[in-house]
């Protein structure tokens, strides 16, 4: 199996948010893992549908952008049963995840992913 992808650290990498050695360790890291290519493709194409996306989350509400990953199904496993148990009571973010999971399938049906 492969070891576990730095999707979050992605997504701070495409915020600018990293430099020197996290930096390159990510580029590097992109180069060699399809999957995380995919993904930085995806939070690039949301973020220009939705420039909100990459900015930081209000409160204790989850950002835009893991909701949008944990739409896309991107999420490790405790950061996504945070986001379950956040939706619950908070109707702000559960509605902002059915809009992302309708933006994530307008996405895929456009083909901008190709599947096999
Ligand atoms: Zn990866
Ligand atoms: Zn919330």
């Amino acid at each position: 199996m492969e070891k576990e992808c730095p999707r979050v650290e992605v997504l701070m990498y495409l915020d600018g948010e990293l430099d020197g050695e996290e930096k390159e360790d990510i580029e590097n890291h992109l180069k060699e893992c399809e999957t995380c290519k995919e993904h930085k493709e995806f939070a690039e194409a949301l973020s220009v549908i939705m420039p909100t996306i990459l900015e930081p989350p209000k409160e204790d509400c989850p950002s835009s952008l893991i909701l949008s990953l944990y739409a896309n199904e991107c999420l490790d496993k405790e950061t996504k049963r945070n986001v379950d148990a956040h939706i619950l009571y908070c109707d702000e973010c559960f509605k902002e995840l059915l809009v992302f999971e309708k933006i994530e399938e307008e996405l895929r049906s456009e083909g901008r992913f190709k599947e096999e």
